[in-house]
C-alpha cells in the first residue's frame, strides 16, 4: 500500500507539470507550425501528443518530466508524418512491370501532361463545342478507339471488371450466358466470372470441360433464353496438355447462326501486335473484332499503358444499349481518365515509335544487356555501402513478369542485383535491409528468392538510379552501424 502511494505522488506531479495546450500554442516554434499546417491541425497535434504523454506517465513507462522542447519535437514529427501523402511513389524493383498492387501502368510524360491539363482547367468533357450544347463524353475517345480496333462504336467505364459487369447487366439480365468451363476465371481481388454474372442478373451456362471445349458444346447449349456466347481470355493461367478451346471465329459463327451476339473479355488486350517488338503475342481487340466478336472489353492500365479504365468496343446497337443502361452513369469515368486515355491512344497511331514513347513498352522491351550494363554501373556504390555487413552483392540473371495477368507464363530475361547473406548474421541483415528499404522515404520494393534479396532492374529508370543508391546506402549504413 505504502509503495503505490509513494509512486502515485510523483506521477500526479508529472501530470500537473505538463504544459497546457495554450502554452504550447504560444510557444515560439508553434508560429512556424501555424503557418505550415493551420491552427486546427496544430491544436489537434498538441492535444493528441499531450494525451499520449499523459498515458505514458499513467502507465509508468515515463518517469521523468518531458521538457517543452521534447514535446514540441514530438508534435513536429506528428505533423510532418501526417502531411506526407499516403499515395507514396515507390521504386518498383519486383520485376513485375504491370504490378497491380503498385498501381499498374506507369504513364508516359505526354499522358501525364494531358492529365494535369485536364485536372487544372475546365475542359469540354461533355460539351458539344460545335453546337454549343450538351455532348457525350465517350466521343472524346470513340473515334480513335474505332480506328485502332476496327469496331463501329466504343464506350469507357471505370475498369474492365466494370465493363464486363455492365455489358452483362445491359444485355443478359435474366438471360443465359454461355461460357466454356475452361474460362471461368478468378482474377486477384475477388473478380470471379460466376459471381459477376450472378450480380449482373445473368445465368451462367457452363459448357465443355476444364481442359476441352468443342464447337458442338456451344451449339447445343443455345436455347431461347441465351443472350450471348462469351469468351474470356484466361489471362492469369494456362491449361496445358490434352486441351481444346474453340477459336473465336467458330464461336462467332455459331452465335451468329442463331442471331446471338458473341462477346470477348480480353482482359489486358493491347492495340498492336506485340511480336513486332520481340514480345510474346497477346490478342488484340482488332483480331477479336475481325474474328466476328460483337463486343470486346479490355483494360486501360494493363498492356495498353494508360489510366485505369474499362473499354468496350463493338457493334453500334449493342454499345447504344449498354450506354442507355443506368449503370453506365454509375460506372462512368471522369475527365482525368478520358484525357489520359486519349493521350495514350494517340501514341498508338505511330507503332514504330511506341517503344520509345509508351513507358510500359519501353520497360518491357529493355534488353538484358542494357540492364546488365546498368547493374555493373550501380554495383561499386552499393557494394561499398555493404562493407562491414555480413551480406554480399552480385548481379544475377533473372526472369521478369509482365504482370496483371498479361501473358502469364511468359517471362522476360532480365538482370537483378542480388544481396545474399554470408552467414547466419547475414540472414537477419538481409531481412532488415528489405524492411528498411520498404519503409524508407521513397520505398524500394524488391523480392526474396530463398535467402537472397533481389532487385530486378527492368523497371529502374535512369532518373531513379541516384535515389536508389542513396536509399540503399542509408539502409545498409544503419545495419553496419557505421552511421
Ligand atoms: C484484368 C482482367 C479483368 C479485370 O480488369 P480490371 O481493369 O482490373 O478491372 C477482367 N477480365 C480479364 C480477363 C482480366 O485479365
Amino acid at each position: 500500500m505504502e509503495k503505490t502511494n509513494v509512486a502515485r505522488a510523483p506521477m500526479n506531479q508529472l501530470l500537473a507539470d505538463l504544459p497546457s495546450v495554450d502554452k504550447l500554442l504560444q510557444a515560439e516554434q508553434s508560429q512556424k507550425f501555424l503557418e505550415c499546417y493551420g491552427r486546427d491541425e496544430l491544436t489537434r497535434a498538441i492535444r493528441l501528443n499531450l494525451q499520449l504523454i499523459r498515458e505514458k506517465i499513467q502507465s509508468g513507462s515515463l518517469m521523468t518530466a518531458p521538457t517543452d522542447a521534447d514535446i514540441m519535437a514530438k508534435i513536429q514529427t506528428w505533423l510532418e508524418v501526417r502531411a506526407k501523402p499516403k499515395t507514396k511513389q515507390v521504386i518498383n524493383l519486383t520485376g513485375t512491370v504491370l504490378h497491380t498492387n503498385l498501381g499498374r501502368a506507369i504513364m508516359p510524360p505526354d499522358v501525364v501532361e494531358a492529365i494535369a491539363k485536364a485536372a487544372s482547367e475546365p475542359c469540354a468533357l461533355e460539351y458539344d463545342l460545335g453546337e454549343g450544347k450538351r455532348g457525350d463524353r465517350d466521343e472524346l475517345v470513340e473515334e480513335i478507339l474505332c480506328e485502332l480496333t476496327g469496331a463501329e462504336a466504343a464506350t469507357v467505364v471505370n475498369n474492365n471488371a466494370a465493363a464486363v459487369f455492365l455489358l452483362l447487366h445491359a444485355l443478359s439480365n435474366k438471360k443465359e450466358v454461355v461460357v466454356s468451363r475452361g474460362e471461368l476465371i478468378e482474377i486477384g481481388g475477388s473478380f470471379r466470372i460466376p459471381d459477376i454474372m450472378k450480380r449482373a442478373g445473368a445465368k451462367l451456362v457452363e459448357v465443355g470441360t476444364t481442359n476441352r471445349t468443342h464447337p458442338k458444346d456451344f451449339a447445343e447449349a443455345i436455347t431461347t433464353k441465351t443472350s450471348m456466347l462469351m469468351k474470356i481470355h484466361t489471362s492469369n493461367y494456362v491449361v496445358q496438355g490434352f486441351t481444346n478451346s474453340v477459336p473465336e471465329n467458330e464461336i462467332a459463327d455459331i452465335a451468329h447462326a442463331q442471331q446471338i451476339p458473341f462477346v470477348v473479355d480480353l482482359g489486358s488486350g493491347t492495340l498492336v501486335d506485340m511480336t513486332q517488338y520481340g514480345l510474346p503475342s497477346e490478342p488484340t481487340p482488332r483480331e477479336a473484332i475481325a474474328a466476328g466478336a460483337d463486343l470486346v472489353t479490355f483494360s486501360g492500365d494493363k498492356l495498353l499503358g494508360g489510366p485505369q479504365a474499362g473499354i468496350l468496343v463493338g457493334r453500334k446497337d449493342l454499345i447504344q444499349k449498354i450506354k442507355k443502361n443506368p449503370l453506365k452513369r454509375v460506372l462512368r469515368v471522369g475527365k482525368i481518365t478520358l484525357a489520359g486515355l486519349e493521350a495514350v491512344l494517340n501514341l498508338y497511331r505511330d507503332p514504330q515509335r511506341l517503344p520509345e514513347r509508351l513507358t510500359v513498352l519501353k520497360l518491357l522491351t529493355r534488353t538484358q544487356d542494357s540492364m546488365n550494363h546498368q547493374a555493373v554501373q550501380l554495383l561499386p556504390e552499393l557494394e561499398k555501402a555493404l562493407a562491414g555487413t555480413s551480406m554480399r552483392i552480385n548481379t544475377l540473371p533473372v526472369l521478369s513478369q509482365i504482370g496483371s495477368g498479361s501473358l502469364p507464363i511468359e517471362r522476360l530475361p532480365s538482370m537483378a542485383i542480388a544481396i545474399e547473406p554470408i552467414d547466419k548474421a547475414g540472414e537477419k541483415q538481409v531481412v532488415r535491409l528489405e524492411k528498411f528499404l520498404r519503409s524508407s522515404e521513397t520505398p524500394v520494393i524488391g523480392r526474396f528468392q530463398e535467402k537472397a534479396l533481389l532487385f530486378d532492374l527492368r523497371c529502374l529508370q535512369a532518373h531513379q538510379e541516384q535515389t536508389f543508391i542513396s536509399i540503399f546506402s542509408a539502409a545498409a549504413t544503419r545495419i553496419s552501424g557505421k552511421a
